[in-house]
C-alpha cells in the first residue's frame, strides 16, 4: 500500500515537471517569442502534451488508481483528494485519442499566436479557420467524453465543477432582470459623471513603474514571482514560489495597466497562497476559475475602485502624471466607476461587465450545439452586443477577435467572469463580518486583508471544492443577490439615483 502511495506520487511528479515545462513555453510564446518562433515551439507543445497525456494514462497508473480506489479510507485526506483529481483527469483523457489530443495541442499553440496578429490586422479571416478547427474538437471531444442534460456541461465543469447549464441560465436570467433596467436608470436619470482624464497622456515607462509598486502594495511577492508585458494580460503558474503576471501599457488609458495589474495581482496573490502541504502537487492551485476570478476581481474591483483603496495611495500615482494634476481623489474615484456601455470587456465597468459575459455564454452555448458557425460570429456578435449593450462593434478588433481564450481552446471558461463576481462581493460580506475592510485600506493594511483570504481560500488550493468553500466561508451556496446588493448601493451613490 505504502509503495503504491508513493509510486503514484512519483508519477504524479513526473507529470508536473513536464506541465512546468509546456507552462514555461506557454509563457514564451505569449511574451517573448518571436512569430517566426511559433510553429517550433507549438509542436514542442504538442509534443510535450502527449507526453504528459501519456503518463497519466499509463496502464500502471490506472491500475495504480483502481487500487488505491479500493483503499481510500487509509490514504491520508489529501492523497485521497488526489486521487480523485486524478481519477477525473484519468476518465476525461482515456476518452480522446492520443493523437487527437497532441494535434489539438499544437493547434491552440499555434492560433493563440495567429489569434493575436489577426486581431492586430483587424482581420476575423486570418484566424476563422483556427478557430473552425478548434470548435470541431471542441465538439467531438464532448462527444468522446459525454454528457449530462446540456453538451455545455462536460467543459463548464472543466473550469467550474458542479457548475450546468441550467443553473447558469438561471443565474444569468436574475442578473439581467436586475441589472439592466438599474443600467437603464443610471443612463436617464444620474448624475454625469466625468473620466475624460483617465484617456489623456499616460507615459508608459511612468504607467510600468506604478504597476509594479501596486502590484507589490496589494501583495504580490516579486521574490516569487514577475510581471511582464503581453497582448492579453494574464497569470500564470508553475507554483506558488514561481507566479507571472502580466499587463499592458496603453498610453491614452490609464485604467487598464492599473486595472489590469490589480486584477492579475489578485489571481497570483491566489497562488501564492496556496498551502505548504499542498503545493506542487495536483491539488497545489486554484480550485476553479470562478474562485480564481472572484479573487482578481475581489482585489481589482472590490477593492481597487474603492474610495478607500485610494485614500494612502493617490499621491502617489498623482505625482507620476501630469495628467492627473488637477483631479482630487473624489473625481479620481468617481472616474474609475464610470459606467457606460462599451465594446470591450476587459475594460468594462463592473456594471456593464455581466453583460459581456452573457453575450460570449450565449455563443459558446450555440457554437457547441451547432446552431451558430464559426464564419458567422461577426454577425452573431455585433447582434448580441447591440441586443445587450445598445451599441455596436465598428469593426473585429473590438468585436469577436478582441478576447484570447477561443484561440486557446479556453470553451467555457467565460462564465467563470460572471460567477468571479457573485463570488466576490459575497466573499466580501462575510469578510466585513470579521475586519473592517475600509479602514484596513485606509491604513494601507492590505496585508490583514490577504491573510484572512489566505486562511480562508488560499491555503486549501483544490483541497476544497468551489461550492464547499463558498458554503464554508459566506454560509449560504452562491448568491447572486449580494452582487446586485452590492452594485446598487455603489453606484446608487456615484450616480444619485
Ligand atoms: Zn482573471
Amino acid at each position: 500500500m505504502k509503495k503504491s502511495v508513493e509510486r503514484f506520487n512519483e508519477i504524479i511528479r513526473e507529470k508536473k515537471l513536464i506541465d512546468v515545462a509546456i507552462s514555461a513555453l506557454h509563457w514564451d510564446l505569449e511574451t517573448q517569442a518571436p512569430k517566426k518562433g511559433l510553429e517550433l515551439l507549438s509542436d514542442v507543445v504538442g509534443y510535450l502534451s502527449s507526453k504528459s497525456y501519456g503518463v497519466v494514462t499509463s496502464d500502471e497508473m490506472i491500475l495504480l488508481v483502481e487500487e488505491l480506489k479500493k483503499k481510500r479510507e487509509e490514504l491520508t485526506e489529501i492523497e485521497d483528494k488526489t486521487l480523485e483529481e486524478v481519477g477525473k483527469e484519468i476518465e476525461k483523457l482515456t476518452k480522446i485519442p492520443v493523437v487527437e489530443y497532441r494535434e489539438y495541442n499544437e493547434l491552440t499553440a499555434k492560433a493563440q499566436g495567429i489569434w493575436a496578429e489577426a486581431r492586430e490586422k483587424n482581420d476575423f479571416d486570418l484566424f476563422s479557420e483556427s478557430l473552425e478547427k478548434i470548435v470541431e474538437f471542441q465538439r467531438r471531444f464532448i462527444k468522446y467524453r459525454g454528457y449530462d442534460g446540456h453538451p455545455y456541461n462536460t467543459i463548464l465543469d472543466d473550469y467550474e465543477p458542479g457548475m450546468t447549464v441550467e443553473k447558469l441560465d438561471e443565474f444569468f436570467g436574475y442578473l439581467r432582470k436586475e441589472l439592466v433596467p438599474f443600467i437603464k436608470k443610471i443612463k436617464e436619470e444620474g448624475k454625469e459623471v466625468d473620466g475624460t482624464f483617465l484617456k489623456k497622456d499616460y507615459p508608459e515607462d511612468k504607467q510600468m513603474e506604478f504597476s509594479r509598486f501596486i502590484a507589490e502594495y496589494i501583495g504580490f511577492d516579486f521574490e516569487r514571482g514577475i510581471i511582464s508585458e503581453s497582448a492579453h494580460p494574464f497569470t500564470l503558474n508553475y507554483n506558488k514560489n514561481d507566479v507571472r503576471i502580466t499587463t499592458r501599457y496603453i498610453r491614452n488609458m490609464l485604467s487598464s495597466s492599473v486595472f489590469g495589474t490589480i486584477h492579475e495581482g489578485g489571481h497570483g496573490i491566489y497562488e501564492q497562497g496556496i498551502g505548504d502541504d499542498i503545493a506542487g502537487g495536483v491539488l497545489g492551485e486554484g480550485t476553479s476559475m470562478g474562485i480564481h476570478e472572484s479573487q482578481s476581481r475581489f482585489y481589482e474591483n472590490v477593492l481597487g475602485r474603492s474610495r478607500a483603496f485610494w485614500v494612502p495611495i493617490y499621491g502617489e500615482l498623482q505625482g507620476k502624471f501630469e495628467a492627473l494634476k488637477d483631479v482630487n481623489i473624489d473625481d479620481f474615484y468617481r472616474g474609475i466607476n464610470k459606467s457606460e456601455a462599451s465594446l470591450i470587456r476587459v475594460e468594462a465597468d463592473e456594471l456593464t461587465y455581466s453583460l459581456h459575459i452573457m453575450v460570449r455564454y450565449e455563443i459558446e452555448k450555440a457554437l457547441i450545439e451547432g446552431q451558430v458557425e464559426v464564419r458567422d460570429l461577426p454577425k452573431v456578435w455585433n447582434e448580441k452586443i447591440k441586443e445587450y449593450l445598445g451599441i455596436e462593434p465598428a469593426n473585429d478588433k473590438e468585436g469577436v477577435l478582441q478576447d484570447v481564450h477561443w484561440s486557446a481552446g479556453l470553451m467555457g471558461y467565460f462564465p467563470s467572469y460572471a460567477l468571479g463576481n457573485v463570488y466576490a462581493s459575497q466573499i466580501h460580506a462575510a469578510m466585513k463580518k470579521d475586519i473592517d475592510v475600509d479602514a484596513a485600506l485606509e491604513n494601507s493594511d492590505l496585508n490583514k486583508i490577504k491573510e484572512w483570504l489566505n486562511q480562508k481560500i488560499h491555503r486549501f488550493g483544490k483541497l476544497r471544492k468551489p461550492e464547499e468553500l463558498i458554503k464554508e466561508i459566506t454560509g449560504e451556496d452562491l448568491n447572486a443577490q449580494y452582487f446586485v446588493d452590492y452594485l446598487k448601493e455603489k453606484y446608487g451613490k456615484i450616480y444619485q439615483v
